[in-house]
């Protein structure tokens, strides 16, 4: 029998297992039940390719999405790996071929719907087939606390009685305890052991911006970092989504959209083109994204704020899988931080709930709002601790300045205050700036004793400081529509001079200065001549056999390539990421590219 290790080889071409994925593997070779918890990109499928393949029988898989079970199986059949799907999106006899192929004990894994797998035929079928083991992928989809909630996943808690002795496991990536105990009552994993591996994604760099102008500020970031790279862009709302993707697709980055209203067959094709061509920017909402296992994800950003810290970590997650340097961009605006907090004022979720999400948003504003290292504040939340500030994000490289904001949030409250608790951001800075609109002489108010006092500050600045305000909820903002600011609990200390406060200075110099921070590309430029010529033969090659481009080679493989220049087929299985099967059927064509560029 082969080792874990002999698989990792010569099947997948990697050279050792990365962090818990041996005691994982160990585990359930040995017939044991387990509960995976691991961060986006850590590595989750191998937990359960590996002993599929050193056990006898098939390894059966649940996952959520059928357009990825095809890339999935795709990629195992590249690595000569015998893998088929069974869903409802297959011809009827090709479901039938593929079940005979399963009664024959060709097959070593199979993908499977959660639906398709509980239903009393599926069930019958399975129970004829030696098992090797069955995985239940994204199973955060069986709990009702999760955002992905899936009511076909509640059925999958019959398997452990219907196939006693085949070692089960449950592969997540949502770490927070309801979940997780969600999880293991529903899908009866009483016994099963957990592996929670760090949540921390150490090649991928953290940019938070405040301000305005920051799609702008985006196009910027991208043009300087990723002029040729894919990445996702996530927008809170559809009409954002489509102005963004027509915005920068006018200057110069071609662009694809993705959200919830528009008709499932071009979300497919959508989705399809990311995967598969090289270079694509994604701008879509959050519906976009689960399961997408593109490696190759140079950048994620998001224009606005997501609801949640455990949202935002998903979603920058899916940047970077591969392990090269890839950026997390996030930018906001005051108008962001109202805009968020009236939608979750006005969900008709139960009292209970609501107060949930708006703690999990303030939390989320206290990471965007700080001027610490983000990675440990990120890490913290999901209680992990990082002994030293990371070096890799923006408030390490570049640590922000910070001034003693007492004085001035004193006016800006007394303002909110004086003015009767009704007004807009807009209309404060007028008052505060001495300024002329017609409402002020009307209300009277620029004969209050703060009128005009607040000149020393642009208006740009007096934002910033209201949007960090906001932010930790000295004041509160009207649910009504109109965005009005009232003071709450905590302003009292600040107005009464019993607390000081310090807060990010506003300068606008700091996007100029910081443009050449983001996580740089791997390779010299001598280098990366033959990168491209390699992942121009990538892309050949995955035209020709219909598979997306990473199935062929991922950009790391490439990249050592590059760098290493084997001119053997031996040298070249050297490298990371190059199988016996693939050393085989595309090894000839990668040394002659390499070749011609000696
Ligand atoms: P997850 O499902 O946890 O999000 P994946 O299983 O898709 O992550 O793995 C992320 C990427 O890392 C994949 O491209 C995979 O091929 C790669 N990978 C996983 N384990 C290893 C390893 N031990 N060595 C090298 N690359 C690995
Ligand atoms: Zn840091």
């Amino acid at each position: 029998m082969s080792t874990p290790l002999d698989i990792l080889v010569s099947v997948f071409g990697y050279h050792a297992f990365r962090s818990q994925q041996a005691a994982i593997i160990d585990h359930v070779v040995g017939g044991g039940d387990a509960l995976v918890i691991m961060p986006t990109g850590g590595g989750k499928s191998l937990c359960y390719q590996v002993p599929a393949l050193v056990r006898g029988g098939v390894g059966v898989v649940v996952s959520p999405l059928i357009a990825l079970m095809d890339d999935q199986v795709a990629a195992l059949r590249e690595l000569g790996v015998a893998a088929a799907a069974l869903h409802s999106g297959l011809p009827a006899g090709e479901a039938a071929a593929i079940e005979r192929e399963l009664l024959a004990g060709r097959l070593k894994v199979v993908y499977m719907a959660p639906e398709r797998l509980v239903g009393e035929r599926t069930l019958e079928l399975l129970s004829r087939v030696p098992l090797a083991l069955i995985a239940i992928d994204e199973a955060h989809c069986v709990s009702q606390w999760g955002h992905d909630f899936r009511p076909e996943y509640l059925g999958l808690g019959v398997l452990g009685e219907r196939f006693p002795g085949v070692p089960r496991l449950a592969l997540t990536a949502t770490a927070d305890g309801p979940t997780q105990r969600d999880i293991v009552s529903r899908l009866r994993l009483a016994d099963a052991a957990l592996f929670t591996a760090s949540f921390d994604r150490p090649n991928i760099r953290y940019h938070i911006r405040q301000g305005e102008g920051l799609r702008e500020q985006l196009l910027a970031f991208l043009d300087a970092h990723h002029r040729t790279d894919s990445g996702i862009v996530y927008c809170p709302t559809r009409r954002r989504v489509e102005e963004t993707a027509e915005w920068l697709a006018r200057h110069g980055r071609p662009s694809l959209i993705y959200h919830a209203g528009l008709p499932a067959d071009t979300r497919t094709a959508n989705q399809r083109r990311f995967l598969r061509e090289d270079g694509l920017t994604m701008v879509a909402t959050v519906a976009f994204g689960m399961g997408i296992d593109k490696p190759d994800v140079r950048f994620v950003a998001h224009l606005g704020l997501p609801k949640n810290i455990e949202g935002y970590y998903q979603e920058t997650g899916r940047a970077g899988r591969d392990g090269l340097p890839a950026n997390a961009w996030l930018g906001y605006s005051l108008a962001d931080v109202v805009g968020t907090r009236q939608l979750l004022a006005a969900s008709d979720a139960p009292e209970e709930r609501r107060r949930v999400e708006q703690a999990k948003f303030s939390a989320l504003l206290g990471l965007a709002e700080s001027t610490g290292c983000r990675r440990q504040a990120l890490l913290a939340y999901f209680g992990e601790q990082l002994p030293a500030p990371c070096g890799n994000c923006d408030n390490c490289l570049d640590p922000p300045a910070t001034f003693d904001a007492t004085e001035a949030a004193q006016l800006a409250l007394s303002c909110v205050y004086r003015t009767g608790q009704r007004f807009g951001v807009g209309y404060l800075i007028e008052v505060l700036r001495g300024g002329d609109d017609p409402r002020i002489a009307s209300l009277g108010h620029d004969r209050l004793a703060l009128f005009g006092r607040g000149q020393e500050r642009s208006a740009a600045q007096w934002r910033s400081l209201f949007r960090q305000l906001a932010a930790r909820g000295l004041v509160s903002v009207d649910i009504d529509g109109h965005g009005g600011l009232r003071l709450t609990d905590a302003a009292r200390p600040v107005l009464r001079g019993e607390q000081r406060l310090h807060l990010r200075e506003e300068n606008g110099t700091r996007e100029r200065r910081r443009r050449k921070g983001g996580a740089t590309p791997v390779l010299a430029s001598a280098e990366q001549a033959l990168f491209e010529a390699l992942r121009a033969e990538r892309r050949r090659l995955a035209d020709a056999h219909g598979v997306p481009a990473y199935v062929i080679f991922h950009d790391a493989t490439l990249a050592q390539m590059a760098a290493e220049r084997p001119r053997t087929l031996a040298e070249l299985a050297q490298i990371n990421g190059v199988g016996a099967a693939k050393l085989e059927r595309y090894g000839a064509e990668f040394l002659a590219v390499i070749a011609r560029a000696e």
